[in-house]
């Protein structure tokens, strides 16, 4: 068996001589065999630089693996940021899509050419305030009764036509007529004007007031007395939420209205002005039940009549 020459053992000793693993003697033997072999000595320096470029390596492989966690992280607080965006806009535009078709039901309903609509007030002990709207194809009756253990009051009863200046105002306690013209009836004779809906036209076509009822609004899910399903709407930026509006599903219109804050109540027809805690409106709109006769003006022809002139 050929003996392995002194550079073979050498270098095969040389990795560990670079890692300084050797023991002594072995590092002796290397360092005195390089001071007298070139050859050695070009090995040697190979072996330096390959772990030079080695580590080199290394360290790009790592400050690659960083960068990229660092990409990652940078992503994913992105894709977080998205997503609660996302959650924001889905919970604003499914609040804009409540209200937008809210009132477009209500713009339905108020469209109606045979309405009939009524609001609700307790005023005093037992009394209850109730003013009633016929209309039936631009003719209508306008009626403000008080309710109470005594039977009904009629207060006033208002017959009139949509587009004429003319209003009949009839009152049978008095045995007295007034005929009203002029710019204001004109005005209230106003198809919009005469059917009483809480949301105005206006309001019911604005962009902008549904957007604004979106952000500022919750809408929660009830049910009202008689049973029906409704959208219960608050002031989410109002701690003591004493505001509230019932919405009917159905019809999109408003079928009670809270206010616990007290407000100041003027009972039309009346000289009634008190300060109510705890005010609640109720309403009730029902189509296709108003007859000819509910809308006809009847004979007044035994009471007194007067004329006034509105501008
Ligand atoms: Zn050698």
């Amino acid at each position: 068996m050929e003996k392995k020459s002194e550079c073979e053992i050498v270098q095969d000793l040389l990795l560990g001589y670079v890692d300084e693993t050797l023991n002594k003697e072995s590092k002796k033997l290397v360092e005195k065999h390089l001071i007298e072999c070139e050859s050695c000595r070009q090995r040697l320096e190979e072996i330096k630089e390959d772990m030079k470029l080695n580590q080199e390596n290394q360290k790009k492989e790592i400050d690659y693996l960083k960068k990229i966690r660092r990409r990652l992280r940078i992503k994913s607080v992105l894709i977080a940021f998205a997503i609660i965006i996302l959650v924001i806009i889905g919970i604003y535009v499914g609040k804009f899509v409540t209200i937008s078709n809210i009132m477009s039901k209500a713009d339905k309903s108020a469209k109606s050419q045979n309405f009939y609509s009524e609001s609700q007030q307790i005023i005093d002990n037992g009394k209850v305030f109730v003013y009633k709207v016929y209309y039936k194809d631009g003719k209508y009756k306008q009626t403000s009764e008080i309710y109470s253990d005594g039977g009904v009051e009629v207060l006033s009863t208002e017959y009139g036509e949509v587009g004429t200046d003319k209003r009949i105002n009839i009152s049978d306690k008095e045995k007295l007529v007034t005929i009203y013209s002029g710019n204001f009836t004109t005005i209230k004779n106003k198809e919009e004007n005469i059917k009483w809906v809480r949301f105005t036209e206006d309001e019911r076509h604005s962009l902008i007031s549904n957007l604004g009822k979106a952000v500022i609004m919750s809408i929660g899910d009830g049910r009202y007395s008689d049973g029906k399903h409704c959208y219960i709407l608050r002031n989410k930026f109002e701690q003591e939420q004493k505001w509230e509006l019932w919405i009917d599903k159905e019809t999109g219109l408003p079928i009670k209205e809270i206010n616990r804050d007290g407000q100041i109540s003027y009972i039309a027809g009346t000289d009634i002005v008190k300060e109510v805690k705890d005010f609640v409106q109720d309403y009730k709109y029902e189509f296709d039940i108003v007859t000819d006769d509910d809308v006809k003006v009847p004979d007044y022809s035994t009471y007194k009549v007067e004329y006034k002139t509105e501008e």
